[in-house]
């Protein structure tokens, strides 16, 4: 059984927009781009997963302009002896990921795991646990409990005014990575074209093509860095 990792960093990353970029002058990078104590996220991020035993190959999607300039160097990356492609991104997420799916070449039964380029605390043990729970379940998500109380809204010109209060009991926050057999996914993926669906990650999808989705324990820790106050949280992390 293979274990094939795809790391979407196609992202524009508007909302890491207002952090100021070096002597703000450049326009910032890419979230996935944004460099943690020199690094850019997405290396930190793939650096666990090409040192994690159990997976077999990685697809990481970029976009067009950025695939040029991509290098495994070896200061960063060391000896890497797993199979690392890259594939072109696309408008969404959703087809940053598709477009990984389409270079795939597995079997029904092996696992496809998904993972931001922006968690790049994701952890060994996480990262077993969704392979685990995908064996196990076909479909299986990193999550962690919500701490804060969770309100339904309606938008107004003003804002947004509360229309329900969600029992806390009933939300998970719903983290990556999310792993799901090969036959799973690829049939969700399919569903999805054709019926002109776009959601937000991959366990949307599964779940509309009627397969239950297991979550495993995520971590708090396991954050995706999207406004400069996460990188600012980042940093920390990294030290400590
Ligand atoms: O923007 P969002 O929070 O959905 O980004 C989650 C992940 O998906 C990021 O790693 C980002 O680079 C990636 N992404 C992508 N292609 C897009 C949009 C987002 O690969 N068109």
């Amino acid at each position: 059984m293979k274990v094939i990792v795809i790391i979407p960093a196609a992202g524009l990353g508007t909302r890491m927009a207002s952090a100021p970029s070096a002597k703000g002058k450049k326009p910032a990078l890419p979230k996935q781009f944004t460099e943690l104590a020199g690094t850019p996220i997405l290396f930190h991020t793939l650096r666990k997963f090409i040192a994690s035993p159990a997976v077999t190959e990685i697809y990481v999607s970029l976009r067009t302009n950025e695939i040029a300039g991509f290098r495994l160097d070896k200061k960063t990356f060391g000896e890497v002896t797993k199979r690392i492609q890259i594939v072109e991104g696309g408008e969404h997420r959703q087809h940053s990921v598709a477009n990984a799916i389409a270079a795939i070449s597995a079997a029904p039964d092996d696992i496809v795991l998904v993972h931001d380029a922006v968690r790049p605390f994701v952890t060994e043990e996480i990262i077993n646990e969704v392979i685990r729970g995908a064996q196990k379940y076909g479909a299986a998500i990193a999550g962690v409990p919500a701490v804060d109380t969770i309100k339904e809204v309606k938008r107004t010109a003003e804002g947004a005014v509360v229309t329900a209060t969600i029992p806390r009991e009933h939300v998970v926050m719903a983290q990556t990575p999310q792993g799901f057999r090969y036959d799973v996914l690829k049939k969700a993926f399919d569903e999805a074209t054709a019926d002109g669906f776009i959601g937000t990650d991959e366990a949307s999808l599964v779940e509309r093509s009627g397969h239950e989705v297991a979550v495993v324990m995520g971590s708090h820790r396991n954050i995706k860095i999207t406004t400069p106050a996460d990188l600012e949280l980042a940093e920390f992390y990294l030290r400590t």
